[in-house]
């Protein structure tokens, strides 16, 4: 099933009357997300038809996925927020916490590939994000940090954004590929539990639906911090698709040809 091109306003630079002005302009249809504002669907026009309009190249939008737009609106950043994304390139969620903020919050981005780093300055200048930009193992960050809020959108093996068309699937998952994510996974989250001043706010996200990876990790984790899960009310996100969650409180999106299969937890550390 092909897969709907979404996007996101990005309203440090520009507004939504704009953007569809500039879309009719083009005549391009589009339709509104019941849960947000600021998310568009595209219908009839191609990722790369979208990169050629000017509200593109000049990062008054952002194409992202809307599962992916979930997690910055979980993680209730607030303008006087210290706030840090770990795992942050190519930046749609770093840049979507900006503009719910207005810039105005203390935004920290960290990633460890140095050319996603560039990629991620790349865009973040674009979309007129301001934030330090770290090119670091975000699992050896200091321990003299601490921030308000983090963002742990965690590598992964991806499997909530494979489909079954996809050519070369049966290679892409090994049991070593899923043991070293799961690895991964569990070293960021204990590092971001560790940086998280005490009353702060986690959101914990992967584009995977794989138990292990999602649930699995909180389990093995959590325990170890004064640290809960806290329920997400999906009421507020009408329309989003679901799949059962070993852990209750926490979100699997189910993949379908508007949405990533996709996991969110939202996890605050006791006062
Ligand atoms: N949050 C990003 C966004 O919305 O655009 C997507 C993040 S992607 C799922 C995960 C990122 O983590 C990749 O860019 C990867 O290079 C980076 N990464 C992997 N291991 C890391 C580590 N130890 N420290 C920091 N970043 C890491």
């Amino acid at each position: 099933m092909p897969r709907h091109v979404t996007m996101r306003v990005n309203t440090l630079k520009s507004d939504i009357s704009h953007v569809k002005r500039c879309l009719d302009a083009a005549s391009i249809s589009y339709s509104d997300v019941p849960w947000y504002r600021d998310a568009l669907v595209i219908s009839g026009a191609s990722e790369d038809d979208i990169r050629a309009l000017d509200i593109y190249t000049y990062g008054k939008i952002y194409l992202q996925n809307l599962s992916s737009m979930l997690p910055p609106l979980l993680l209730e950043a607030k303008a006087e927020d210290c706030i840090l994304d770990m795992a942050a390139a190519p930046g749609g969620k770093s840049a979507q916490i900006a503009a719910l903020t207005d810039n105005q919050a203390q935004l920290t981005l960290c990633e460890k590939d140095k050319i996603r780093t560039e990629r991620l300055k790349f865009n973040m200048a674009r979309q007129g994000v301001r934030a330090y930009v770290m090119n670091a193992d975000a699992t050896k960050l200091s321990d003299m940090f601490s921030f308000d809020k983090i963002l742990l959108d965690a590598p992964c093996s991806g499997s909530g954004t494979i489909r079954i068309t996809d050519k070369g699937i049966s290679g892409a998952f090994s049991d070593k590929l899923l043991s070293n994510s799961v690895k991964l996974q569990k070293a960021l989250l204990t590092k971001a539990l560790t940086l998280l001043k005490a009353g702060g706010r986690l959101v914990y996200s992967t584009c995977s639906v794989l138990p292990d990876e999602n649930c699995g990790v909180l389990s093995s984790v959590l325990p170890r911090f004064n640290a809960d899960v806290l329920p997400i009310s999906m009421d507020r996100f009408e329309g989003v698709p679901l799949l059962p969650s070993e852990i209750d409180g926490t979100v699997t999106v189910c993949p379908n040809g508007l949405y990533e299969g996709f996991f969110v937890a939202v996890i605050a550390k006791r006062p």
